[in-house]
């Protein structure tokens, strides 16, 4: 069983000892360019950048955007008495994969090491990733040059086939059809395998079948869910993104167990990737939308793959004893309603102690009553699943959810 510990570094005490956890965090999930707009918050703005802890310590950055900043703050012992040093996967040169390198402030510390991995683009040639690290930095783009950057890094050129090992985890390469090229990574660690396919188009044979190949029976897939069908067959054909549909496609065919919808376009509101997530969970078993701050964990006993936002609600808390009635639907897709009482509250959300299981990243009615002007009045809330834990109470669950409009 996995315990969330209460702190706000999305860290979790494991309550249990011996079986190999694999941690995948999610620090950006934004694709294209990051977005600051309330209407994307709950979702999250930053541009991808994913963290992989690997049983035996190994630890894997997948991509560099923006959210690579928060990862670095909050990273307080970068390589913490880890003797591998950090492995970094790039799958591209677009700006929204590599733009969040200079804001990564365990680059600056000496003594850490980090290992680049990516391909050699055929407009830079050799020591293609070293020269864009360089040329981001270069005047007048950057105030500082990269002689700052004291850690220790060393560049690794892999090209799209490759397989080889980084600890006891195996690595294995794919082009994926995109602009310029993209490599999909899929690392099989001791606790499970996850697929990451990110920037990708379906529709060209050759790539579609790496694809498959990356993905075949993975535990976690994540893939490109950037445009809806719709856009995808019309006026975004040719942009080299993928759709929620052609996500679920990839996954019942190469029997991957979890999709996880990611590179969210920067044009789509936190409703619309709501919209988008009901209708692949409608044709697919396990499915989440990728947010910032969420984890999911791979390999604890009887619950292969688990997802938490351990960080979602930092706002001011108070304790409070309201009645409140909750609509929503269970893990297994059925609605219920239940009577219960909400003990915690701030402006962002709430946590409810519920016999039911609902399912995270879906919406509850909240109705509480509470006192008004004229008395006793009915407040209607819709709360968005963000968490859910073991109850103090015997047979029920907590239930943390935010508040959306
Ligand atoms: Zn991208
Ligand atoms: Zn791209």
């Amino acid at each position: 069983m996995l315990v969330w510990n209460g702190a706000f570094d999305g860290s979790f005490a494991f309550a249990h000892m011996g079986a190999p956890i694999t941690r995948l965090n999610f620090w950006g999930v934004r694709g294209s360019t990051p977005t600051v707009d309330p209407a994307t918050w709950r979702y999250g703005g930053n541009t991808p950048c994913l963290e992989l802890e690997a049983p035996d310590g190994t630890q894997f950055i997948l991509d560099c955007g923006t959210g690579l900043r928060m990862l670095g703050n909050r990273w307080t012992a970068p390589n913490g008495g880890k003797s591998q040093g950090t492995h970094i996967l790039i799958t591209h040169y677009h700006w929204d994969h590599i733009q969040g390198v200079p804001f990564f402030a365990p680059l600056y510390v000496p003594n850490n090491e980090f290992q680049f991995y990516s391909f050699r683009s055929k407009f830079l040639g050799r020591g293609s990733l070293k020269q864009v690290f360089e040329a981001q930095m270069a005047v007048p783009y950057f105030p500082v040059d990269m002689s700052v950057m004291s850690a220790k890094r060393k560049f690794q050129e892999v090209d799209g086939g490759e397989s080889f090992t980084i600890g006891e985890n195996k690595i294995t390469t794919r082009w994926l059809n995109h602009p310029q090229g993209c490599l999909g990574f899929r690392i099989e660690t001791p606790a499970g395998i996850v697929a990451y396919a990110t920037d990708n188009e379906p529709g060209n044979d050759k790539l579609d079948e790496s694809l498959q190949e990356l993905v075949a029976g993975a535990d976690i897939f994540v893939n490109d869910a950037q445009f809806t069908p719709e856009q995808l067959g019309a006026t975004r054909k040719g942009w080299g993104h993928s759709s929620w549909l052609e996500g679920v496609k990839t996954a019942r065919q190469a029997g991957a167990k979890t999709l996880v919808l990611f590179h969210h376009d920067p044009d789509s509101t936190d409703r619309m990737v709501d919209s988008i997530l009901r209708k692949a969970r409608d044709e697919f078993d396990s499915v989440f939308a990728a947010s910032e701050g969420m984890v999911i964990t791979l390999g604890a006993p009887g619950e292969p793959v688990q997802a938490h936002m351990p960080g979602t609600r930092t706002a001011l808390r108070r304790a409070v004893q309201f009645q409140a009635k909750v609509c929503g639907l269970t893990e297994g897709g059925k609605e219920f309603v239940e009577e219960t009482v909400v003990c915690d509250l701030s402006l962002q959300g709430a946590m409810l102690a519920l016999r039911h299981l609902p399912q995270l990243q879906s919406e509850l009615q909240v109705t509480m009553d509470a006192p008004g002007p004229n008395g006793e009045e009915r407040v209607q809330l819709r709360g968005y699943v963000v968490r859910i834990d073991d109850a103090q109470e015997k047979g029920r669950v907590a239930v943390g959810v935010v508040f959306t409009d």
